[in-house]
């Protein structure tokens, strides 16, 4: 007999499960608002203008030799400066210990990997809710998860007072995992001011920020304007790290582009490099001693990581043409999605339903937190054909001018 007879079937993943019970459904008039992947106007995956073009551009010169284990040297320079801003002095300093990854996912669970290696007796402290993948990735590095207020269901925003009291009083030193903008699931934003705020806390108390920005764009339509929450941190002086991702913002998803980068400095170094060896560095040597750790932690998972993506945003971001192009079509698309929050809400407020729908346009980025119960999702599912998560999660990616007035009756009925 097999040996693994006795294992069970993993459970489905809550979000790539509706994947599959939508192609699953025959019915003709069905609509996927579950996974946050963009679509166009006609509920068609869009490979960018900007994509395209660097395609073409590469296609000649692509070798297939392995990128280094740290990733695209090109790409990884490029991909700071969206980030930390084109003029930083951490960039020009060297202070930014980079890797490429496995695109978003793949820099969290670096990042997760890393804190349980030189930091094993950290926790991390995760918001209510959050993307679900959050919860594997850090319970498969084996760090324990600990869990913030974030959402307030009943104005559908933020619950900053609460958060802010978990900030306070989580022991010093904390790790905490914030999203840089377009929070996944709920679309809800600390405010500027707000940031500010807890970028103060954090620096009371001596915290640890990883920003996991995989929506750089989506948000406002401007990669500047979406790192804020970043560079209020940065101005405040604190060692973040920052996992970014191309699957969005490029809609390079199955290519797998990612970074991940933390800012240095000889204190947290120190700190890690008692546990590897006794060294005290310069601030640029630091940054390549964590570097060289992060590199050895990909060697055994997946060597070194593709290399066709990297090339194409490298293309892309080195040439301020395809550059320009390229923030043309991410506001597109932000302004697509936002466009049809507007709509969505207005077919709602037409259809005279009596609740409160304010939010869907108060809310940012791909997602909108509907505040529609699981029961709820069950019968838009059954009676309607409309597959999403049951935490209520709508991805605008998803509405269309021509489904949008559908959507709303289905959601006015069940929610009547
Ligand atoms: N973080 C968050 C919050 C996300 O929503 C996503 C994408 N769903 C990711 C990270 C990473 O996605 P990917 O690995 O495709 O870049």
């Amino acid at each position: 007999t097999a040996w693994w007879r006795h294992v069970e079937a993993a459970p489905k993943d809550p979000i790539l499960g509706v994947t599959e019970a939508f192609l699953a459904d025959p019915t003709p008039h069905k609509v996927n608002v579950g996974v946050g992947a963009y679509r166009d106007d006609n509920g068609k995956p869009v490979v960018l203008e900007c994509v395209r073009e660097a395609e073409r551009r590469v296609a000649g010169n692509l070798n297939m030799e392995y990128l280094p284990m740290g990733g695209s040297v090109h790409m990884v320079e490029e991909t700071l400066k969206l980030a930390y801003g084109v003029n930083s002095d951490l960039i020009k300093d060297k202070r930014i210990a980079a890797v490429q990854a496995l695109s978003g996912t793949g820099a969290c669970r670096l990042f997760a990997d890393f804190q349980k290696r030189f930091s094993p007796d950290s926790q991390i402290y995760i918001p209510v809710p959050t993307w679900s993948n959050h919860h594997n990735i850090w319970r498969d590095a084996h760090v324990p998860q600990k869990t913030f207020h974030y959402y307030h269901p009943e104005s559908r925003g933020l619950d900053f007072a609460s958060m802010m009291d978990d900030i306070k009083n989580a022991p010093s030193g904390s790790f905490f995992l914030l999203h840089a903008c377009a929070h996944n699931p709920t679309g809800v934003d600390p405010t500027e001011e707000q940031w500010r705020e807890i970028s103060h806390q954090f620096k009371v108390k001596g915290h640890y920020a990883l920003f996991d920005m995989a929506y750089q764009g989506f948000a406002s339509g401007d990669p500047e304007k979406d790192a804020k929450s970043i560079r209020i941190f940065l101005e405040d002086g604190h060692l973040i790290g920052c996992a970014q991702s191309y699957a969005k913002n490029m809609g390079l998803y199955g290519q797998r582009v990612g970074c991940l980068s933390r800012v240095t400095s000889s204190r947290v170094v120190l700190d890690q490099l008692l546990n590897v060896l006794s060294m005290v560095c310069e601030d640029e040597k630091q940054a390549v001693i964590v570097k060289s750790q992060l590199q050895q932690l990909a060697r055994p998972m997946y060597s070194n990581p593709p290399v066709h993506g990297a090339l194409i945003v490298s293309t892309i971001l080195g040439d301020p043409d395809l550059k320009n192009l390229w923030l043309k079509e991410v506001k597109g698309m932000a302004d697509r999605i936002i466009g049809m929050r507007t709509a969505l809400r207005e077919n709602l407020e037409k259809l005279g339903s009596p609740l409160p729908w304010e939010h869907i346009t108060k809310q940012i980025g791909m997602f909108c937190y509907s505040g529609m119960t699981p029961e709820q999702v069950d019968r838009l599912t059954k009676e309607y054909h409309i597959y999403m998560t049951r935490n209520g999660r709508i991805s605008m990616a998803g509405v269309t001018t021509g489904n949008v007035g559908y959507l709303a009756k289905a959601i006015h009925e069940v929610t009547k």
